[in-house]
C-alpha cells in the first residue's frame, strides 16, 4: 500500500470560520497548542491523565497510581487506588447544582411521541430502578443483560446497573434469540432487562418473545425486568419475569451510590463480529470514563448549552460513549433517538437536528452513505443552522461521501470530524479536533492525547519511522479506557492484541502516514489485496469507485489469482436511479489507481452484506465468490442474512 495510490485530489479543509470565531472558542484553539498537549500527554501520562481525572471526574477515595502494568503481561491499571461511581459522575453531581437542566431528549419513533428528562428526574429514574435491582438481588460484579428498544429507559437501565456496581451487557435489541443467548451463557447473567416490544421505523418489534426463545435454554436467570413500551400484552412466566412500572412503585427515589474501585468493571460488550466471532470484552470504571469525558470535551468540543445529537443505539460501543457516559458525565444533554434516517421520511435526521437544535450530530457512514443515495433535497430544506461539528464514525468514509457530508449537512461551516477507534480501545484513537485540525477527506487525521501511534512493518514486525508509511496501525503504550480483558478468556485477549507484536498493542486495521504526518485507515489488515505485488487497499479501490456518479456503495476483495496472486473483485450498489455500465466502474479506478488495481470483475447489486450496526462484511463476500459457501463463519451478526443466497447465484451467473 502506499499513500500516491490514489490520484484524487485531496483538497486541505481549513478550519470553519464558524469555530475559529466563537465565543466561547473551542477547548483546544491552535494546532500548537494540541502539539503542546499531545506531546505532553505521551512524554508525561502519568501527569497528563492524573490531573485531567482529577479534573472531570469526582472521585470518593482519591487514587495514588496513575498507570500500572502494560502490555508485556497485559496488566494493565489505571487510579488503582481510586474509587468512585460512574452513576454519581453522571447524575448526583449534576443534579445536585443544576436540577433543571435536561440530560436526556428522549426523539420517540412517531416525531410528536418524545419527551424531556431534567437530571433530578433522571437521578430520581436510576434510583428506584436501582433499588428495585437490588431488592430482587442483583449485588456488585453480577452481569446483568440488556436487551432493550431505544428509550430513556435503556439508559436508566445501564446507569442503575452502574449505580449499583453491577456489570452491563448490552446485546443490540435487533439480534436474534440465538445470538442473545449465546451472550446471556457466555456473560453468565442471571438478570435480564428488557421489554415488551420495542417501535423502530413504524414496525413493531417482538422483543419479549425473542427474550423468552433464548432463555428457554438458560436456566441461569433468575429475573427478567419488562419495561412496556406498547399496550400490547405478552406472556409473563412468574415468578421470573416482573414488570418494570409495578416494581418502580414500590421504591424510594434515591439509592446511595456504590463506590467501586476504578479498575472494577463498568461494562462489558461484545465487538460489532465483521471479521468473526464477537469478542465480550470488559471495560474498567475509572480509566474508561476519563477517556470518554476528554473525548467528548476535545474532540467534539462539547460546551454546556450544547446538544449532542449521537444517532446511533445503546447496544454499541459508540451508543455507550456518546449518547450516555460522555454526554451525562459531562453534564450534557444528550439525544436518544428510537427511530431511523428513513421514518416517516429520508428528512428524519434533519427535522430532529433544526427540532432540537442540535450542535453536535453523530452517526455512521452506512446512513451518510443511504442519505447520500436518496439526494440532497431531503435535507436542503431543513434549518441547520445550529450544527457546529458534524461526525462519522464505525468505517472509512470515502472521501466523496465525506464532501457530501461536509457540503450538504455541514454547509461547508462545521468541522467535519471522522473518529477512528474500536469497541476494544474504549475511546477515540485517531481524529481530528474541531477548531485546530485542518482536515483531509478521507484521513483520521492525528491522534488523541495519550494515543502514541506505531506504524509496524507486516512482514518483519519493525516499526517504520519515516514520516510517509504504510502498514500495521499499532499503539505503543496503555491508555485509560484500554479494554482490560476479554470476559473469561484472557489468553484470547493476550492473543489478540497483545501477542501479535510485543510491545504493542494491535489493532488489525492497515494504516497510512501522508508526507503531513495525516493518518489514513485502509481496512482490516486481513483484507488487504496484493495484485502483482502492490499492496491495495480495500478503502482505496472503494473510494475511486463511489467517485463515479452512479455509485451509492461499494465493497473490493481480493481473489486468488495464477497470474498476479491476487486480484479485485468489486460489488457495486447503484443510485436507485442510476445507471452505467461496469466497463465504466473499472475504468474509474483505472484512472484513479491505476491498471494493476482495475478490478477483474464488478458484480451490480443492491445490496452488501452488513453487520446489525451498519459494517460491510466483506468476509462473507470473499467466501461467496471462493465458493466456500459451506464454511462461511460467523453469521450471527449479519443483519440482512437473505443477501447471502442472492449473492451466491448472482456470482454464479456472472
Ligand atoms: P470484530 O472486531 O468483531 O470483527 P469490528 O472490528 O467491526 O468487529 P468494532 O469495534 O465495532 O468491531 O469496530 C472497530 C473497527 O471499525 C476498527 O477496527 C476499524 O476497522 C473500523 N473503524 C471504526 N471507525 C473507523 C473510521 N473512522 N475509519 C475507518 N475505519 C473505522
Ligand atoms: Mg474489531
Amino acid at each position: 500500500m502506499s499513500t500516491d495510490h490514489l490520484n484524487i485530489e485531496f483538497k486541505l479543509h481549513p478550519v470553519p470560520n464558524r469555530l475559529l470565531s466563537r465565543n466561547p472558542p473551542p477547548h483546544v484553539n491552535s494546532i500548537e497548542q494540541y502539539k503542546k498537549l499531545y506531546k505532553e500527554s505521551i512524554k508525561n501520562p502519568t501527569e497528563f491523565w492524573g490531573k485531567l481525572a482529577n479534573e472531570l471526574l469526582t472521585w470518593h477515595t482519591p487514587f495514588k497510581t496513575v498507570l500500572s502494568g502494560g502490555f508485556e503481561y497485559g496488566d494493565v491499571t489505571w487510579f488503582r487506588e481510586g474509587q468512585l461511581n460512574a452513576s454519581y459522575n453522571c447524575l448526583d453531581r449534576h443534579a445536585i447544582i443544576n436540577p433543571d437542566k435536561v440530560a436526556i431528549i428522549y426523539e420517540a419513533d412517531e416525531p410528536d411521541e418524545g419527551r424531556k428528562i431534567t437530571y433530578r428526574e433522571l437521578l430520581h429514574d436510576v434510583c428506584r430502578f436501582a433499588n428495585v435491582l437490588k431488592a430482587h438481588g442483583v449485588r456488585k460484579g453480577d452481569i446483568v443483560t440488556i436487551y432493550m428498544p431505544m428509550v430513556p429507559e435503556a439508559a436508566i437501565a445501564l446507569l442503575a446497573c452502574a449505580r449499583l456496581g453491577a456489570v452491563h451487557s448490552v446485546v443490540f435489541a435487533g439480534f436474534s434469540s440465538d445470538s442473545l443467548r449465546n451472550r446471556i451463557l457466555d456473560a453468565s447473567s442471571k438478570f435480564i432487562i428488557t421489554a415488551n416490544e420495542g417501535r423502530r421505523g413504524g414496525k413493531t418489534i417482538h422483543i419479549k418473545k425473542i427474550i423468552d426463545e433464548a432463555l428457554t435454554e438458560c436456566p441461569g436467570v433468575k429475573r427478567v425486568f419488562v419495561f412496556r413500551r406498547t399496550d400490547s400484552s405478552v406472556p409473563f412466566s412468574s415468578p421470573r419475569d416482573v414488570w418494570w412500572h409495578d416494581e418502580i412503585e414500590k421504591q424510594r427515589p434515591y439509592r446511595p451510590p456504590e463506590i467501586v474501585n476504578a479498575e472494577d468493571p463498568l461494562f462489558m460488550i461484545y465487538t460489532s463480529g465483521s471479521t468473526g466471532k464477537p469478542k465480550g470484552v470488559l471495560h474498567a470504571t475509572g480509566g474508561y470514563l476519563l477517556s470518554v469525558v476528554a473525548n467528548l470535551k476535545y474532540v467534539f468540543d462539547y460546551h454546556e448549552d450544547d446538544i449532542f445529537g449521537c444517532m446511533t443505539d445503546i447496544g454499541w460501543a459508540v451508543g455507550h460513549n456518546f449518547i450516555v457516559y460522555g454526554p451525562l458525565t459531562n453534564g450534557g444533554t444528550a439525544i436518544l433517538f428510537e427511530s431511523t434516517p428513513v421514518y416517516p421520511t429520508p428528512s428524519r435526521y434533519w427535522e430532529v437536528v433544526a427540532k432540537h437544535k442540535i450542535t453536535q450530530f453523530f452517526t455512521a457512514p452506512t446512513a451518510i452513505r443511504l442519505l447520500r443515495k436518496f439526494g440532497r433535497e431531503y435535507v436542503d430544506s431543513h434549518d441547520l443552522s445550529s450544527l457546529r461539528v458534524i461526525i462519522s464514525a464505525g468505517e472509512p468514509i470515502n472521501p466523496d461521501v465525506w464532501e457530501w457530508y461536509n457540503e450538504v449537512v455541514g454547509r461547508s461551516v462545521c468541522s467535519v470530524i471522522d473518529n477512528y477507534w474500536q469497541t476494544e480501545t474504549g475511546s477515540i484513537i485517531l481524529a481530528p479536533f474541531p477548531g485546530v485540525t485542518a482536515t483531509k477527506p478521507g484521513s483520521v487525521t492525528f491522534p488523541f492525547f495519550g494515543i502514541d501511534i506505531a506504524i509496524l512493518d507486516p512482514e518483519t514486525g519493525e516499526e517504520i519511522k519515516t514520516t510517509e508509511a504504510e502498514g500495521i496501525l499499532a499503539i505503543r503504550q496503555p491508555w485509560p479506557s484500554i479494554a482490560r480483558t476479554i470476559y473469561n478468556d484472557h489468553n484470547r485477549y493476550l492473543d489478540t492484541y497483545l501477542k501479535p507484536y510485543k510491545g504493542y498493542y494491535f489493532t488489525s486495521d492497515g494504516v497510512g502516514r501522508d508526507r503531513d504526518g495525516y493518518y489514513w485507515i485502509r481496512g482490516r489488515m486481513d483484507d488487504v489485496i496484493n495484485v502483482s505485488g502492490h499492496r491495495l487497499s480495500t478503502s482505496e479501490i472503494e473510494s475511486a469507485l463511489i467517485m463515479h456518479p452512479a455509485t451509492a456503495e461499494a465493497a473490493a476483495i481480493g481473489v486468488d489469482n495464477e497470474l498476479k496472486g491476487q486480484c479485485v473483485h468489486a460489488f457495486v450498489n447503484l443510485k436507485s436511479d442510476h445507471n452505467t455500465e461496469i466497463e465504466d466502474l473499472v475504468l474509474q479506478v483505472r484512472e484513479s489507481i491505476g491498471p494493476f488495481a482495475a478490478p477483474e470483475k464488478v458484480y451490480i447489486v443492491n445490496d452488501l452484506p452488513k453487520t446489525r450496526s451498519g459494517k460491510i462484511m466483506r468476509r462473507v463476500l470473499k467466501k461467496i465468490v471462493d465458493g466456500q459457501t459451506d464454511s462461511i463463519g460467523d453469521l450471527s451478526t449479519l443483519a440482512n442474512p437473505e443477501i447471502v443466497d442472492i449473492l451466491i447465484e448472482k456470482v454464479k451467473h456472472s
